[in-house]
C-alpha cells in the first residue's frame, strides 16, 4: 500500500468525481487494490477491463452502494468516502448519503426500471421523491428528456412493452431527471441484441457531446475511441494505464492492455 498522503479536494476547483487510493476487498479477496481516479467536469472516462477485474465496483464505490475499506471518493468536491489509511473521516449520515447520491445518475446493465410504472412516471419518480419538483414540474421535464432520447411517443407504455434498446433509453433518461453531475454507466449495452446497441450508444454519444460528465463502463472499443476523452484500463482491481484512446488503445503501453484489446477487438 502506498504511504503518502494526498490532499482531500477543496470546494475551490472540485474535480466532478475524486477516488483516492481506493481499497475494497471480501474477505481475503482485493476486489481494488488502490484505485486512484480523477475525473474533470465534462469528462468522457470510458473503463475497461476483463470481467472480474472489478469494474462495476468501481461504480457501486463512486455511487455510496459500497463501502471502500480504505480510500476516499469525493463527487463535485463533497466527500461520500469513509477513510483514508491511517485514519478515519467522518462517517456520513444516511441523509447525507442519499443527498449526494442524488447527484449521481446510474445506468444499468439491466435497465433496473420499474415495471408497474409507466415509462413516464419511470423518469418523474425520482425528483418527485426527492422533493426536488411537483408532479406536474417532473412530468413536464419526464416528457422532455424522453423527447431526447427518442421516445416522446411512448410516455404511457409500460416497461414489458418496450426493446431492450427503448428501455435503456428510458433509464438514460431517468437518470438524466436528477440533473446529476455525473452519470455512471455499467455495460449498458452488453444485456442488448446487437441490432439493439447503437440506439442506445447514439443517446450516450449525444449526452458526451452536449457535455455531460460520463464515466462508461464497456466492452464497445469503437464507441470509446469515438467518444472518450479518456480510457482507463483496469485489471486486478488496479489502474494498468490510462490515458486519451489514440495512445491507450492504438498505442497500448503494457502487455496486459494488448492482451485485452486483442480479445476483444
Ligand atoms: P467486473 O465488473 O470488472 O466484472 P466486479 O466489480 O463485478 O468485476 O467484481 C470483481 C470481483 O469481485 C469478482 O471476482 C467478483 O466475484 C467479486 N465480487 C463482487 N461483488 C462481490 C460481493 N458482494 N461479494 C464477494 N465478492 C464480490
Ligand atoms: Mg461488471
Amino acid at each position: 500500500m502506498s504511504t503518502r498522503t494526498a490532499e482531500i479536494p477543496t470546494a475551490a476547483a472540485p474535480a466532478a468525481v475524486e477516488v483516492h487510493d481506493v481499497h475494497k476487498w471480501y474477505g481475503a479477496h482485493r476486489v481494488l487494490d488502490g484505485i486512484d481516479l480523477t475525473v474533470r467536469p465534462g469528462e468522457v472516462t470510458v473503463v475497461l477491463g476483463p470481467s472480474g477485474s472489478g469494474k462495476s465496483t468501481l461504480l457501486r464505490v463512486i455511487n455510496h452502494l459500497e463501502k471502500p475499506e480504505v480510500g476516499y471518493v469525493s463527487v463535485n468536491g463533497e466527500l461520500i468516502g469513509v477513510k483514508r489509511q491511517g485514519e478515519r473521516l467522518k462517517e456520513l449520515s444516511e441523509r447525507a448519503i442519499l443527498a449526494q447520491r442524488s447527484r449521481i445518475g446510474f445506468v444499468f446493465q439491466n435497465f433496473n426500471l420499474f415495471p408497474h410504472l409507466t415509462v413516464l412516471d419511470n423518469v418523474a419518480a425520482a425528483p418527485v421523491a426527492t422533493g426536488k419538483l411537483t408532479k406536474p414540474e417532473a412530468q413536464e421535464l419526464a416528457r422532455e428528456l424522453l423527447g431526447r432520447v427518442g421516445l416522446a411517443d411512448r410516455t404511457g407504455a409500460y416497461p414489458r412493452q418496450l426493446s431492450g434498446g427503448q428501455q435503456q433509453r428510458v433509464a438514460i433518461a431517468r437518470a438524466l431527471a436528477l440533473r446529476p453531475g455525473v452519470i455512471l454507466f455499467d455495460e449498458p449495452t452488453s444485456a442488448l441484441d446487437p441490432e439493439l446497441v447503437g440506439e442506445v450508444l447514439a443517446v450516450i454519444k449525444d449526452l458526451a457531446t452536449s457535455g455531460t460528465t460520463l464515466v462508461i463502463v464497456t466492452h464497445e472499443i469503437g464507441f470509446a475511441r469515438e467518444v472518450a476523452d479518456r480510457v482507463v484500463f483496469i485489471d486486478g482491481g488496479r489502474i494498468v494505464e490510462q490515458g486519451p484512446p489514440s495512445e491507450v488503445l492504438d498505442h497500448p503501453k503494457h502487455e496486459r492492455t494488448r492482451d485485452f484489446l486483442s480479445r476483444v477487438l
